[in-house]
């Protein structure tokens, strides 16, 4: 027989799934003998079941009555009991905690008889009153769709004619009319009665509460916290006890400890003569905690017991909400605690040393992106005011600089030692040094996954992207904010990453110590400390590795002092810029062998030192280095750009110049319609005569340079873009060809081992095949992802993502978070296909995915070797490979 309702003697902490996480909960304080009002829970199972079907299953309202008999046993008078009425609470609780999404409805069991009977038995015909008008008030919001501003004008009106300061300024009498007034509105607003059956206002509330779970806000909330919407929401109905019975009652709400900074004691906020959510609304002024212990030492004493015994069960911070009524003391919530990201891993280290906790637990309860949000700066939280305007939270941190309009500005500035801020509508590639220079990217359009988005989450940049408020003007060199305020180029603003708002000003800035310790190892104490030894657990446990994508020096030592075991990707196509673009537009002019191999060795010994550099900075680890990726014409100037040039000399009557000619000519020769699907990759290397050659031996002279220097390099080869192991065989005997030649020369045997991409589905599908050719793999998941969708992603990020987030067609975009279902399937089936094959084939991944943490616990979940991303995210990844590898998994996030 289905079963709908528990009492909070037959719950359990562990069954939330069924009584919410509140009436679990609640069932859990009960066991532990503290001082709960007795009650209890209708199941999720009979809110999915009414959702369902519009109506109550069979036999609830039964098991209902049953259990209100027993309370009303228990407490020796019948709810609503005209001389001496029980009153209950209805309150609403999901599996995941919604704070304040749904309802709940008090002082259930009042109406005109008794509340006279109530004023008699507590003497207090004020607070009689006081919970009546309450209960008017949350029934006919809540159950009766009233608007609840309605009844709060009408408080805020009797307030002004008593000349009222607050609620506590109205007597009896006041609240005596309150009532009607309220009741008259309920009548004028729905053309219906309060329900002066107690019954019927239980049945109603409970009903109510279980069509909470589809409003509005509750709607929302899931999806910003992706909440699963079939969940539905249990209902605990529990006797009233009452903070509003005069100076010697209240109610509160507690941690116990810092939810800001992990720190034990008793943290929390008190209201005297107050009722349910009182404590939180600010309607009156509440007192900290630490006051109860001088207004009622016995029961303070006895909340701190509690709240220790709590902290030891649940092995973790707890948060919980109690009413004090004439001294005694009741426990009415617990649940384990929101907190920051730096209280997070203060409590898990804390908790370990108090031997509360194993290493493996404390790992388990601090995450990567919690770990990120540490690495950048912060503002001072109380010193930043009102914003200019909000916009999308893309890249945590906090930054300060003067604002500019264009990257070129950005550069100039930043050159000159300025700190600068890129404001844009959005980015482009073409904005990268701009981008590279400022402290932060502001942009007024664009989403999570934008282009200014990923990049500045990759350099590790602060940035703020859509902040649809702002208007944008790049040409005045302004924007506007929609308040009206002008911000001129050169105008000091702040950026908050974190929060997704921006400043005018410089707002204090909070330098990251947790950065410190990465970038230098120094190992203080608090955050810091905990930080260091959630890390090294992880590194201890996890069997994923973790290497960094970087394609400089630079980069490359900071992956190494982040933790890095080695360069999962270098790409090469960053060595063709800047000065070298001519040496490359050379070569793609090059009439004839002989001008392409000249301009080929002039670009050799740059190379080389490249290579040389990097090898050096990773003395020792593996650094995979790809060969050219993108299609040739990146590296040449716009065709439109070169059009109006040569067509300007033209009338100007000047003598045309061939160099230019000829590039115009080339670009549009080398014109795609879809660049990305089109020359490029191992392709590239297939029919561009020498290109090949030319990096392989830079490669093989860097290894044998650090060889001669006494070094340990370690370079592999990598191939881009394969789609049939064809491709593979012949690029491989050219590379092979190659190394063989250079060890011929030098006398010094370079071995480096060569593998592919997958990142096309055909490569993922034939990887049995593939891996005959390659020793090792890397999937790209980017272009895995575009070409398995059909996406490109510059265009679909921009155009229509939003809508499709919005449309719920995905939770978060397959470029952020791996699409396990697809995406991940094409991976797995490369693994096995691989690996049976070739079974000590090295798998890695390279794509941006490498960084992410729910991400991660896939790849160790299917078997890779490696992980690489971009150097700020190495300590995140080595965090999530280790929480990845915990007993259970650790958490993977939802
Ligand atoms: P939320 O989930 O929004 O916190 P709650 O169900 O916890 O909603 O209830 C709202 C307020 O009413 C809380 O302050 C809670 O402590 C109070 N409350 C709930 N049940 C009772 C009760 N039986 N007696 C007194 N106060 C109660
Ligand atoms: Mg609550
Ligand atoms: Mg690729």
């Amino acid at each position: 027989m289905v079963r709908y309702v528990y009492d909070f003697h037959e719950g359990r902490r562990d069954m939330a799934d069924l009584l919410g996480g509140k009436g679990a909960n609640l069932a859990e304080m009960t066991r532990l003998g503290l001082p709960v009002p007795p009650g209890f829970t209708v199941s999720t199972d009979a809110c999915r079941a009414f959702l369902a079907t519009g109506a109550e299953p069979d036999g609830m309202s039964a098991e209902v009555s049953r259990h209100l008999s027993a309370l009303e046993a228990g407490a020796g008078r019948r709810l609503g009991q005209r001389d001496d009425p029980l009153l209950l609470s209805v309150r609403s609780g999901a599996r995941f905690s919604m704070p304040g999404m749904m309802e709940t409805v008090l002082d259930i069991g009042l109406n005109d008889g008794s509340v006279l009977g109530l004023a008699k038995v507590s003497g207090s015909e004020r607070f009689a009153w006081d919970s009546y008008r309450r209960l008017v008030q949350m029934f006919g919001s809540t159950v009766m769709g009233v608007d609840g501003a309605l009844f709060e004008r009408a408080m805020t009106t009797l307030k002004g004619l008593r000349d009222a300061p607050d609620d506590l300024h109205l007597d009896a009498h006041d609240l005596a009319e309150l009532v009607e007034a309220y009741k008259q509105l309920i009548r004028e607003e729905t053309g219906e009665d309060f329900p002066q059956s107690p019954a019927e206002q239980l049945r109603r509330a409970i009903l109510a509460v279980f069509a909470s779970w589809n409003g509005e806000r509750a709607r929302i909330y899931r999806r910003r916290e992706h909440i699963p919407d079939d969940l539905g929401t249990a209902v605990t109905v529990q006797r009233m006890v009452f903070g509003n019975l005069g100076a010697d009652s209240g109610s509160g709400v507690a941690f116990t400890r810092d939810p800001a900074t992990g720190r034990g004691g008793l943290y929390g906020d008190y209201l005297p003569n107050a009722q349910g959510e009182d404590v939180v609304a600010g309607i009156r002024n509440t007192v900290p905690l630490a006051e109860l212990e001088r207004l009622d030492p016995g029961s303070y004493g006895q909340l701190l017991a509690h709240m220790q015994t709590l902290e030891r069960h649940y092995r973790d911070l707890c948060d919980i909400e109690f009413t004090i009524e004439r001294g005694t003391l009741w426990m009415l919530q617990t649940r384990v605690g929101k907190r920051t990201a730096e209280a997070a891993f203060a409590i898990a280290a804390e908790l370990t040393d108090e031997g509360i906790v194993s290493a493996d637990e404390a790992l388990s309860r601090v995450d990567g992106e919690g770990l990120a949000r540490l690495m950048f700066p912060r503002f001072d939280a109380a010193a930043t005011g009102e914003p200019l305007a909000r916009g999308i939270p893309a890249s945590p941190g906090a930054a300060v600089g003067a604002a500019v309009f264009d990257s070129t500005e950005a550069v100039r500035r930043a050159a000159a030692g300025e700190k600068v801020v890129l404001v844009r509508q959005e980015t482009t590639p073409d904005d990268l040094p701009g981008m590279i220079a400022a402290q932060a990217v502001l942009t007024s359009r664009g989403g999570k996954t934008s282009h200014a988005a990923v990049v500045a989450r990759g350099m590790g940049k602060v940035c703020v992207c859509g902040a649809e408020e702002l208007t944008v003007d790049p040409a005045a060199r302004r924007f506007t904010t929609r308040a009206g305020t002008v911000v001129a180029e050169g105008t000091v603003i702040s950026v908050d990453g974190s929060a997704g708002a921006v400043y005018p000003g410089a707002a204090q800035l909070a330098d990251s110590a947790v950065m410190r310790f990465l970038e230098t190892g120094e190992r203080s104490a608090g955050v810091v400390a905990a930080v260091a030894r959630a890390l090294e657990h992880a590194d201890a446990v996890r069997r994923l590795e973790v290497r960094a994508n970087a394609d400089t020096p630079e980069d490359a030592r900071r992956a190494r002092r982040f933790g890095a075991q080695g360069i999962g990707l270098c790409r090469t196509e960053h060595m063709f810029l800047g000065e070298r673009r001519k040496l490359v537009e050379e070569m793609i002019l090059a009439g004839d062998d002989a001008e392409r191999e000249r301009a080929l060795a002039a670009l050799l010994p740059l190379q080389r030192q490249d290579f040389t550099d990097i090898l050096a900075a990773m003395d020792g680890l593996p650094v995979t280095i790809r060969l050219l990726d993108p299609p040739l014409h990146e590296f040449l100037p716009d065709h439109t750009e070169l059009a109006v040039r040569v067509a300007a000399a033209e009338a100007r009557g000047e003598e045309p110049d061939p160099h230019q000619q000829a590039l115009l000519e080339a670009v549009g020769r080398m014109h795609e319609e879809n660049p990305m699907l089109g020359l490029r990759g191992v392709r590239l290397g297939l029919v561009i005569p020498g290109l090949v050659a030319m990096q392989v031996r830079a490669v093989a002279e860097a290894v044998v340079a650090r060889t001669r220097a006494g070094g340990a390099p370690h370079a592999e080869i990598m191939v881009p873009l394969v789609g049939a192991v064809e491709e593979l065989r012949i690029e491989r005997a050219e590379v092979e060809r190659v190394l063989a030649e250079v060890s011929g020369e030098s006398g010094v045997p370079v071995h480096c081992p060569i593998g592919t991409m997958i990142e096309l589905p055909r490569a993922a599908l034939t990887a049995g095949r593939i891996a005959e050719e390659a020793e090792f793999f890397s999937f790209g998941t980017n272009d895995l992802t575009q070409t398995t969708w059909g996406f490109s992603r510059d265009d679909v990020e921009a155009e229509f993502f939003s809508a499709y987030l919005d449309k719920g067609v995905f939770p978060v975009s397959p470029f952020e978070a791996i699409d396990r279902d697809g995406v991940g399937r094409l991976v797995r089936i490369a693994v096995d296909e691989g690996r049976a094959t070739r079974p000590d084939l090295t798998i890695g991944v390279c794509g941006e995915h490498g960084g992410d943490p729910g991400s991660v616990h896939f790849f160790h979940a299917t078997g890779l070797d490696y992980v690489s991303c971009s150097p700020f995210r190495v300590p995140v990844a080595r965090l999530e490979a280790g929480r990845a590898a915990l007993p259970g998994g650790g958490d993977a996030g939802r």
